[in-house]
């Protein structure tokens, strides 16, 4: 069997249509976007063509309001960073959760480390979801920003943005969110979500690694952080990366007409996999909310047994998968996502995170249904502490 890669969370592969689209602005199209001359003009014309089709998978009014940057990461830290240094003089409270992805929560830190800032950190439910009430509640005169996530990335918890946005809106107060998750698994649209700034990651949907935007409504005003040419209205200098760029548009266009049948084809996948570990090991918790989750996201504690040798095992025969202690970073400490849950360290050490893509199957599915038991019965026979407790 060919390998199956079920760490879609992580990175997609980029479509091949999505190549095909982005080939000739690396050769014949390579025009500076900013020069007058034609082949200038020829690339700027795909970069603004390309914001057009970002700009509708999202909803936004105006093409104008979306900003390409090199990702994720650099969309979350625009957004953070330059409201708060936009607005330093209005107050220095910041609201987060304390689910966010580091890219998030690092810029936060920057500022207060650096720059005076107060950050509120609202903390999660059992289920990993943010109350409302409690963003309400921590408002004081000087928040100048809340930022809370669309969906999480380790447990695809999706929050209550439209009403929380609606908050910061009676409030006045700038509202981000990281959609990255999010878009391109279920419908993301800023109007309905009442949020001024949201940022994407383009290889989360099948669009290379390097190129993300952040959504900034009209009006919103913005420090920005990259200094040089008047490149993204001034708000991202740097030569705009025009194949990148072109494959975001095209996985745009892509994701927004396929998605419905792409979020039940994977919400089916999710459902039989969650179902079916359920069904075939015992002792096994699903992490995070069952329906208020994203269509691609399973994570499963397995108790008695160590996320890492349970990686490892699978990785041996052809399973890519995810944990939920970050290994990757080189510590062993559980994930912050898990430990905000209220999850113990132990359960947080044997959860097993499978995201799925638009290229899985249901015999992929059934494949690791197979696999996975066989394997939780192997670890657990070798695990003291699941022998002491059978004895
Ligand atoms: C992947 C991810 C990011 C970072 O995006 P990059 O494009 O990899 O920089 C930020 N937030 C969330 C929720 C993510 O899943």
């Amino acid at each position: 069997m060919e390998p199956i890669y079920l760490d879609n969370a992580s990175t997609t592969p980029t479509a091949p249509e999505v190549l095909a689209a982005m080939k000739p602005y690396f050769t014949d199209t390579f025009g500076n976007a900013s020069s007058v001359h034609a082949f200038g003009r020829e690339s700027k014309e795909a970069v603004e063509e390309a914001r057009e089709k970002v700009a509708d998978l999202i909803g936004a009014d105006e093409p104008r309001e979306i900003i390409f940057t090199s990702g994720g990461t650099e969309a979350d830290n625009l957004a953070i960073k330059g409201i708060a240094m936009q607005n330093r003089e209005q107050g220095k409270h910041i609201i987060t959760s304390a689910i966010e992805h580091h890219a998030v929560l690092h810029p936060c830190e920057y500022l207060e480390e650096y720059h005076g800032f107060e950050v509120t950190s609202i903390p999660v439910d059992e289920e990993g979801l943010v109350n409302p009430l409690d963003v309400a509640e921590a408002v004081r005169d000087d928040t100048v920003l809340i930022s809370i996530m669309l969906a999480n990335n380790e447990v695809g918890t999706i929050q209550p943005i439209a009403e929380i946005g609606k908050i910061a809106q009676q409030k006045g107060i700038c509202f981000h969110t990281d959609a990255v998750q999010a878009v391109g698994s279920i419908p993301v649209d800023v109007n309905e979500l009442n949020v001024d700034l949201l940022s994407l990651s383009g290889h989360k949907f099948n669009a290379p690694k390097g190129i993300g935007a952040l959504y900034i409504r009209k009006g919103t005003r913005i420090v920005p952080f990259m200094h040089g040419g008047a490149q993204e209205r001034g708000k991202r200098a740097s030569t705009e990366n025009v194949p990148s760029i072109v494959g975001m548009g095209k996985a745009a266009e892509i994701v927004k007409n396929e998605l419905k049948e792409k979020q039940e084809k994977l919400t089916r996948l999710r459902d039989k996999l969650i179902e079916g570990i359920e069904e075939r090991i015992d002792e096994v918790q699903l992490n995070g909310h069952r329906n208020k989750r994203l269509p691609n996201n399973v994570n499963i504690s397995i108790r008695y047994i160590e996320g890492e040798s349970l990686l490892l095992n699978l990785d041996l025969k052809g399973i890519a998968a995810s944990s939920g202690s970050a290994c990757t970073s080189g510590s062993l400490d559980p994930s912050h996502v898990l430990l905000a849950m209220g999850i113990s360290h132990e359960i947080a050490h044997g959860s097993l995170r499978l995201t799925l893509g638009k290229y899985n199957t249901e015999a992929e599915v059934e494949h690791v249904l197979d696999v996975l038991p066989k394997i939780v019965e192997k670890l657990r026979a070798m695990s003291p502490i699941y022998n002491q407790k059978e004895a």
